[in-house]
């Protein structure tokens, strides 16, 4: 055999994950298909859980190296130009994706993780008593690597959902994710430590500065709802609704026009398997948070760990495969599942029109009931 575990995906999951089952003496492989630094489609808004977690692998103090710049309060703006204010009621960051995803991998290549990059894998065939992934790597050559287990983070979406038939891979949703990197010279407007997010008819639109030169300006949209150009559409509600750019709209407007843009179609937020063919699947893999929350990255890495805890567990006692999968679906079920529907809720709402304005009147009146929201899509008790 020629690892105890392979990892398909080296982002926040496949990353963390096998950091944790290196550290626990697992002969662990992460293939990833890209060179890194890459960048990633994100908000690049990094919440409570992913510092919690970063404490928790002593990397805290080396990830404060990276300057992160940090974000505790969120603004709301709304489509008829009025604004909400609230605090976030802990202590979040913003990083360039990447930057994070290099610095997190580079400290599993530092435990000892075999990673072999740029590499992907294109099928995994499951032998019963283990499984084989045929990878290819940047020269175009072919490999088949065995492995006792799999864990998928290969995100939200990949060639690997058609391979291992599972039941979503194809569907349209006409769901779009798009991100830029914008000079903090073009916005009239910006505050430090401050999220701001636009919510419009069939969009919605997260900004935040991501270091002292750039900010990072990411939207959702949903195509049935939305005429015409989404960034049009965005350019309109900045300046029309909220004056956030500088006056000259046209030099904005070739701004976001000549930027590169890191976008993804048809992003999937239903219900996925938890274990595939008895591959076990973690952070957007197993499946995607709404963003508007900002945690996908604190559950891609909270996955992690569950699976790296049980797998451990599976040692120790000796448990067989299928009592490993149940654990797994039961514990990431209960740790998850509502976080997700709630996210998928309060999304529901930012792109309907009509919701939204009940939403804010709902909101300002009741501005505890924001807080509560924003608790109840994820996980702030002090132990992860
Ligand atoms: C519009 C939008 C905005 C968002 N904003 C935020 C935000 O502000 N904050 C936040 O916390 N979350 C945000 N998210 C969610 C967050 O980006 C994801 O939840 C997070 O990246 C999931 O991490 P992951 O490790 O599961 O997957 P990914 O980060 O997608 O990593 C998967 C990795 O697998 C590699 N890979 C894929 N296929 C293969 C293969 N076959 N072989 C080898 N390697 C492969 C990819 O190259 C990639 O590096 C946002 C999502 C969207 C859609």
């Amino acid at each position: 055999m020629d690892y105890d575990i392979s990892i398909v995906g080296g982002g926040p999951a496949g990353s963390t994950a096998a950091l944790l089952l290196t550290k626990s003496g697992f002969n662990v492989s992460l293939f990833e298909k890209k060179s890194f630094p890459r960048e990633v489609l994100c908000g690049e808004f990094l919440s409570f859980e992913v510092t919690k977690i970063l404490k928790s692998l002593n990397l805290f103090d080396d990830f404060l190296q990276l300057q992160p710049k940090p974000v505790n309060n969120l603004s709301l703006f709304f489509n008829d130009g009025k604004k909400i204010n609230t605090s976030l009621n802990f202590q979040a960051y913003a990083l360039k994706r990447s930057v994070f995803d290099k610095f997190l991998l580079d400290s599993a290549i530092n435990a000892g993780v075999n990673v072999h990059q740029p590499s992907v894998v294109r099928n995994i065939i499951n032998q019963s008593d283990h499984y084989i992934l045929n990878t290819t790597d940047e020269l175009g050559n072919v490999n088949k690597i065995s492995s006792k287990y799999v864990i998928a983070a290969y995100g939200k979406s990949g060639l690997l959902d058609k391979k291992l038939n599972r039941s979503f891979a194809g569907e349209k949703t006409f769901l779009n994710g798009v991100k830029y990197h914008i000079e903090n010279n073009f916005f009239n407007d910006l505050k430090q430590n401050e999220i701001k997010m636009f919510v419009s008819k069939g969009i919605y639109c997260g900004i935040n500065t991501v270091n002292k030169n750039e900010t990072t300006v990411c939207f959702l949209e949903n195509r049935k709802k939305i005429q015409g150009s989404a960034k049009e559409h965005l350019i309109e509600l900045f300046f029309k609704k909220h004056k956030l750019f500088n006056p000259f709209k046209d030099v904005f407007r070739n701004k976001i026009f000549s930027q590169p843009v890191y976008g993804t179609g048809n992003i999937f937020f239903g219900k996925k398997n938890i274990v595939e063919n008895g591959i076990y699947m973690i952070g957007d893999a197993a499946r995607v948070i709404a963003p508007l929350s900002g945690d996908g990255i604190g559950i891609a890495m909270e996955s992690a760990m569950l699976i790296s805890k049980i797998l451990l567990g599976q040692r120790e006692n000796n448990l067989s495969k299928e009592e490993t999968e149940k654990i797994y679906l039961n514990d990431w079920t209960k740790m998850f599942r509502s976080r997700l529907q709630i996210a998928l809720i309060i999304q529901n709402i930012a792109l309907n029109d009509s919701a939204q304005k009940i939403g804010f009147i709902i909101f300002s009146k009741f501005p505890s009931l924001s807080h509560l929201l924003i608790k109840r899509t994820r996980n702030l008790q002090s132990n992860i």
